[in-house]
């Protein structure tokens, strides 16, 4: 049960989505905008959030596709983990939506709820930020598409009372050669020690990680390293996990230490196979 009142608004349109936040923000209210719902309605009974208002951004047409257009594939924002799964059109985005949570847990999580929850990993940001995505945001000042990376810090940099629309991904990226590795402690289903996904473009290795530190990231620096093929496989992955952007990140259930030797192993065994021809 969610023990407070809140006003729950359904818009049809991204101006309504935008006008409805905005009403509320002037008259001192607080909204989040709801999309699978998992987090928001977890965090409203737990007392985390306390929410005046839930704005329901599911019904806006603009916020369902999954196709390509030619150029891209443009994924809506309350696309569930499951249908980019289903619909296999990035199959690097399909195999990290594939290890969210469970098959129940991925019918309902969304891609843009993934993307802006609160829960550290957020897991499909990887993918996108390697395959240079583009996303379109929607708020009071209008639309904007920009470019995934740029507005992906971690997490992503929104304005007051902007949403996701949609994720675009060029063509390109959809039949490139990729790897998708997670390495959890003990079950199959778990949050990442180490999340990566790797993509080649050019005869370049891209990589993005999630687990690793405690936001999701891709560095140029790790990249560079990587892809000095001059080197030994171990030295590169050594030398990768020094340039981590902050200390590897511990928890009560596992230490950066360990994380970091996952890590380093996990990448060894990456540019193995690459250097072998297998991947
Ligand atoms: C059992 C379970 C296991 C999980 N395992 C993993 C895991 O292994 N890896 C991982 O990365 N994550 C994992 N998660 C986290 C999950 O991906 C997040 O909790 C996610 O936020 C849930 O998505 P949702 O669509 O239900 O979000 P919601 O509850 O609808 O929203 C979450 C937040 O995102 C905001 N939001 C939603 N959509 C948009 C949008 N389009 N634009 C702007 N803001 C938006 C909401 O306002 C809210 O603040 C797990 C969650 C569960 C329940």
């Amino acid at each position: 049960m969610i023990p407070f009142d809140f006003i729950y608004y359904r818009p049809d349109s991204l101006n309504e989505a935008a006008e409805v936040c905005q009403s509320l923000y002037v008259k001192g209210k607080s909204a989040v905008y709801y999309s699978g719902g998992s987090e928001v309605i977890t965090m409203c009974r737990a007392g985390n959030i306390r929410p005046d208002a839930v704005i329901d951004i599911k019904h806006i047409p603009e916020c369902m596709p999954l196709s390509v257009d030619g150029q891209h594939l443009n994924i809506g924002s309350v696309c569930t983990l499951n249908q980019i799964k289903e619909s296999n059109l990035f199959p690097l985005l399909r195999l990290a939506c594939g290890r969210i949570a469970d098959h129940t847990n991925q019918c309902r999580i969304t891609l843009g709820g993934n993307l802006c929850g609160s829960i550290i990993y957020r897991e499909a940001s990887l993918p996108l930020l390697i395959s240079d995505a583009q996303v379109t945001l929607f708020g009071p000042e209008g639309k904007r598409t920009v470019s995934f990376q740029s507005v992906f810090q971690g997490r992503i940099q929104l304005k007051q009372g902007e949403f996701i629309v949609q994720v675009h991904i060029p063509t390109w990226a959809l039949s490139a050669r990729y790897a998708h590795i997670k390495k959890t402690a003990h079950e199959k289903i778990d949050y990442p020690l180490v999340s990566l996904a790797a993509i080649w473009k050019d005869g370049n290795l891209r990589i993005a990680f999630s687990g690793i530190c405690s936001y999701p990231f891709r560095s140029g620096e790790i990249e560079s390293v990587l892809n000095d093929r001059t080197k030994p496989c171990k030295e590169r992955a050594g030398q990768a996990v020094d340039l981590l952007p902050e200390p590897a990140y511990s928890d009560a259930k596992d230490s950066g230490e360990y994380r970091a030797f996952v890590l380093k192993n996990t990448l060894q065994a990456l540019l193995e196979e690459w250097e072998n021809g297998k991947i």
